[in-house]
């Protein structure tokens, strides 16, 4: 069964000078532990789709469900990670890992008891995106590839089903942008989880989903919807 379903949704932001349709009669299906990527032109509504699917706004009409049931209010088990790190710099790359932990956790002595626990599993996804010798330095002393690396184990810290990415490596230059594809596809592959990728790169999309949404713009919509079939090199 799907983890995420949009039947049939339509939203328009209310503005001054009449309502924006950002997306139209859209509906699509992420199976469980799918790579889904969204793909198209800036303005088509690819972070209105995001926001809907994370909770953060509600359709004007149709039905956003994750696990069958209906969407309202922000949705706890999703990762998120966008196109700059946004690590706060007065914090290591380990401490900045394990904040969402820090920030979600409702018991402080939870938090506290289990600390332990948490900080090696921050270490160990440090250690797969290749990070683990610089646990203890700041965000600031590494290139922006090392920041994403980070922001993706930031993400996967609380063992989210979902990953939402909203163009991760849209400003990394093309190495680096590639070795990160790798890093990604590794990481997706040995934790099992379900991701939505949105991305204006057809080749990302192309190397990493199982599916791609192609979408227009005015209004946005989903045109079509396309398997990845042929064979992928695979890690
Ligand atoms: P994308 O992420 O693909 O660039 P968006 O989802 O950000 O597209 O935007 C889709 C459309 O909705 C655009 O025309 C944009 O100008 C409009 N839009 C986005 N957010 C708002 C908002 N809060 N209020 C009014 N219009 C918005
Ligand atoms: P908490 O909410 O867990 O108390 P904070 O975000 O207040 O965490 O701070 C975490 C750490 O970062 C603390 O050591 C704090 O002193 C430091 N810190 C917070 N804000 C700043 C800042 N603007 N510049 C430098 N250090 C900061």
């Amino acid at each position: 069964t799907a983890l995420i379903r949009l039947d049939d949704v339509t939203l328009s932001y209310k503005g001054r000078t009449g309502d924006v349709t950002a997306l139209a009669h859209t509906s699509i299906e992420v199976a469980r532990g799918e790579f889904a990527a969204v793909v198209g032109p800036s303005g088509c509504g690819k972070s209105t789709l995001m926001k809907l699917v994370t909770g953060l706004i509600r359709p004007t009409q149709g039905a956003v469900s994750v696990e069958g049931k209906p969407v309202n209010g922000p949705v706890k088990l999703a990762g998120m990670a966008f196109q700059h790190a946004n690590m706060l710099p007065w914090r290591s790359v380990l401490d900045n890992v394990m904040l969402p932990l820090e920030i979600v956790e409702p018991h402080r002595s939870r938090y506290r008891r289990e600390k332990a626990a948490y900080r090696e599993r921050a270490l160990d996804l440090l250690g797969v995106v290749g990070l683990r010798d610089f646990a203890d330095r700041y965000p600031w002393e590494m290139s922006g590839g090392m920041q994403q690396r980070a922001s993706l184990c930031r993400a996967l810290i609380h063992e989210p089903a979902l990953l939402m990415l909203d163009e991760p490596f849209a400003a990394l230059d093309a190495f680096t942008r590639e070795e990160l594809w790798v890093v990604l596809r590794d990481l997706w592959q040995r934790l099992g989880f379900t991701v939505i990728l949105v991305t204006h790169d057809l080749r990302e999309a192309a190397f990493l989903a199982d599916t791609i949404h192609v979408m227009s713009a005015r209004p946005g919509r989903v045109v079509e919807t396309r398997r990845v079939e042929f064979p992928r090199p695979r890690p």
